[in-house]
């Protein structure tokens, strides 16, 4: 088992009145409260893979949380890379990134095409599918009227989502087109983006297969490793802060339990899987349809990282706690 790479970054404060100072300091890869109410730091103090503050770019964070990642997946090694976070603490800035600062998405994409051009031996056939979860229902972003598909399981495909449209790409412009054209699916109908996206878990995976190119004409592979499959998944995940804090009841509440409990056996998984070999035991992955639809990119030899986003303001000292917290857990 690989172990889970986890990282925390802090953005940059983004408004003025609500921001009042550091309260949390970096130094190197530890992240601690520095100082609460005039008084020196408690024993609030986490050390992580890596620590990114706040005018760390994507470029950085690509390099040192998501490379390796990729690098993997391109040699058959499934993946994957998730952002973490309260509503407004980066996970979208972290995945998808700006335009002068392209996030990980943007550039493991790149990366993967330059990546597989480089090798001469083996044949590529890339494949890509960007879905939602929201309230539990998977609705396919490339495709509109692929709604609240169901997760099947078979022998030949392992788990997958029925009827999910997957679009075979040739290079890293139509790749990021499509995406552009999922993003806009991705807000259809709704008349407040932000709730929606913040109430829901975007995925994007790429299925990257490859085979040796015919060297003999008699076409027989020598190798077992003739044909290799990887899946890679990017995920942003929905906002972890709690149901109260988001008010309301009705359809709120009803999204702030299915993601709530979601994010929860989503941290079970991991904290699971990080404790490696003690506890050999049940993993619950079936608990939620993200934990389930992972499942063969989580654990076993798969390369997964974490990055948990957290906001600098004070009044999301309690929220970010948590978030560190989760942190913590998947270590
Ligand atoms: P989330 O997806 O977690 O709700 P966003 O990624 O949308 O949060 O970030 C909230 C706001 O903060 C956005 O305006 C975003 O551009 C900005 N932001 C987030 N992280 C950074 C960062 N590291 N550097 C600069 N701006 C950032
Ligand atoms: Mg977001």
């Amino acid at each position: 088992m690989e172990r889970i790479c986890v990282a925390v970054r802090v953005r940059p404060p983004v408004s003025s009145e609500l921001y009042n100072g550091a309260y949390w300091k970096v130094d190197d890869n530890r992240i601690s409260l520095h100082k609460l109410h005039g008084t020196p730091s408690s024993a609030l103090s986490y050390t992580f893979d890596h620590v990114f503050e706040e005018n760390c770019a994507n470029a950085r964070v690509y390099e040192l949380l998501t490379k390796d990642i990729i690098h993997a997946a391109v040699e058959g090694f499934n993946g994957t890379a998730f952002a973490y976070g309260q509503t407004s603490s980066g996970k979208t800035f972290t995945m998808n990134g700006s335009e002068n600062d392209p996030g990980i998405i943007h550039r493991a994409v790149k990366d993967i095409f330059s990546q597989i051009q480089a090798i001469s031996d083996r044949e590529f056939l890339i494949r890509v599918s960007y879905m939602e979860i929201y309230n539990e229902d998977i609705n396919d972003l490339f495709a509109v009227e692929n709604q609240k598909l169901q997760i099947h399981e078979s022998l030949e495909r392992g788990i997958f989502v029925a009827g999910l449209r997957e679009e075979i790409v040739n290079n890293a412009e139509e790749v990021l087109k499509l995406i552009e054209s999922g993003e806009v699916n991705r807000h259809f109908g709704e008349t407040n983006m932000n709730v929606r996206s913040s109430r829901s878990h975007t995925i994007f995976r790429m299925v990257i297969e490859s085979k040796e190119k015919d060297t003999n004409s008699s076409g027989d592979y020598s190798s077992s490793d003739a044909i290799r499959v990887s899946v890679l998944n990017l995920v942003d995940l929905a906002g972890s802060e709690r149901i109260a804090k988001t008010g309301a009841g009705g359809v709120r509440l009803k999204e702030g339990k299915h993601i709530n409990k979601s994010l929860m056996v989503l941290g079970n998984v991991i904290n699971k899987l990080s404790d490696g070999a003690k506890h050999r035991g049940h993993i619950p992955y079936r608990d939620s349809k993200l934990t389930r639809i992972l499942q063969p990119a989580l654990g076993g030899n798969a390369k997964t990282s974490i990055i948990c986003t957290i906001a600098p303001e004070e009044v999301h000292i309690e929220e970010t706690k948590g978030t560190l917290q989760f942190a913590s857990r998947a270590k």
